[in-house]
């Protein structure tokens, strides 16, 4: 590398295959020049098991230094009382907005051509998770009870990134995800925000609104009629799977969460445990999530690079992992993606 300037950032490979697809991805990314210093900390299971925290002090510290992360996969430790990883970064770094991109790279599958967007609220929501159980007869959980909350401001916030993501990566149209008509103030707030937001828009970004099962429907039905989608944090949750499910499943699905305090990239599927080690996982979910990384620090340049890489490597068919069809190994695809970086 010139005397470029390099970026602080934390690196977590994290557990399961989490190691061997972020040594693939750091491998990549030091091919193509890029700026990262890695601030290597742990996180998860491996946290769990040097620290007995499953976010030490010393990885939330590093974030705050760096503001920037690249995270491997974490398995969510099972009982211990253990909150859940992702939650506490997202309200630590307050990270509200959920970025997924879909994008088709495997051509002939059975939807071809995909390029879109969703934006998530990542705060608020359901997944406040306040719930209780009201006891009935003999049994203290007769019935289970859950609310959410959705404040005014952060509805306005998440629809607004949305329009300047669509306004900065040149996209057309922002359709508002909602279910208006059942939870009329809950995600009816949402929606007239998202209104408010829209008009500020108009004649730059087309706006328009979908309740979130005909959302679901039309997602399969006609996909190319999306561009950037904009949702509250369950029905976010949810179409984001789905629309991973589009272009080849949790393989090929990267994410970001933004917020105020720091910007963490990682792939949307989890730790793996059942091909952990054995060198068959896909790395190029982490390796889309660096790319988006290198787009959020202005280095777009490299980010085409690894995208033509990436996409040559997979038309070409011949270096595939398991889950696309192929035979090659993590190590593999890994030489065959450096070879045509250009
Ligand atoms: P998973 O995503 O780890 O695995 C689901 C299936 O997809 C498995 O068959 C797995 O082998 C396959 N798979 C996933 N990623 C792959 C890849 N890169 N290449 C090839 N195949 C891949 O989901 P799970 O089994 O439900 O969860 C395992 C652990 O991961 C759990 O502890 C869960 O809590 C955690 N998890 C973490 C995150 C995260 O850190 N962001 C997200 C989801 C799940």
């Amino acid at each position: 590398m010139s005397a470029e300037k390099t970026i602080p950032a934390t690196l977590i490979p994290g557990d399961g295959i989490g190691p061997e697809i972020t040594e693939s991805v750091t491998e990549i990314l030091a091919a193509v020049g890029a700026p990262f210093d890695w601030d290597n900390q742990l996180a998860g299971m491996a946290a769990v098991d040097a620290t007995g925290n499953p976010l030490p002090p010393q990885t939330i510290a590093s974030i705050h230094r760096t503001g920037l992360a690249l995270k491997g996969p974490l398995t969510t430790p099972v009982g211990g009382g253990f909150k859940s990883i992702n939650v506490t970064l997202r309200q630590e770094f307050g990270l509200f907005a959920n970025l997924r991109p879909t994008h088709t790279i495997v051509p002939g599958g059975r939807f071809d051509k995909i390029d879109l967007v969703l934006v998530r609220e990542n705060l608020e929501g359901y997944y406040a998770a306040m719930e209780s159980y009201i006891p009935v007869g003999d049994d203290p959980h007769g019935i289970a009870t859950g609310a959410g909350y959705n404040s005014r401001a952060e509805c306005n916030r998440i629809v607004r990134f949305a329009f300047e993501y669509a306004v900065k990566n040149n996209r057309k149209k922002v359709t508002l995800v909602h279910k208006a008509n059942i939870l009329k103030l809950l995600t009816g707030l949402f929606l007239e925000e998202g209104r408010k937001v829209a008009k500020e828009y108009e004649g730059r970004v087309e706006c328009n609104e979908r309740i979130v099962d005909a959302c679901a429907m039309q997602l399969v039905i006609d996909p190319w009629q999306f561009d950037v989608i904009v949702t509250t944090n369950l029905f976010g949750d949810i179409l984001s799977d789905l629309t991973a499910g589009l272009v080849g499943g949790l393989g090929l699905a990267p994410g970001a969460n933004i917020g105020e305090k720091a910007a963490v990239f990682e792939a949307v599927h989890g730790s793996a445990p059942d091909i952990a080690g054995k060198n068959v996982a896909n790395p190029l979910a982490l390796l889309m999530a660096a790319n988006m990384m290198l787009k959020h620090v202005g280095r777009a340049d490299l980010a085409t690079r690894i995208e033509s890489a990436i996409q040559s490597v997979i038309t070409e068919g011949t270096v595939r992992t398991r889950d696309l069809g192929g035979t090659a190994g993590t190590r593999e695809l890994t030489a065959a993606l450096k070879q045509k970086l250009v």
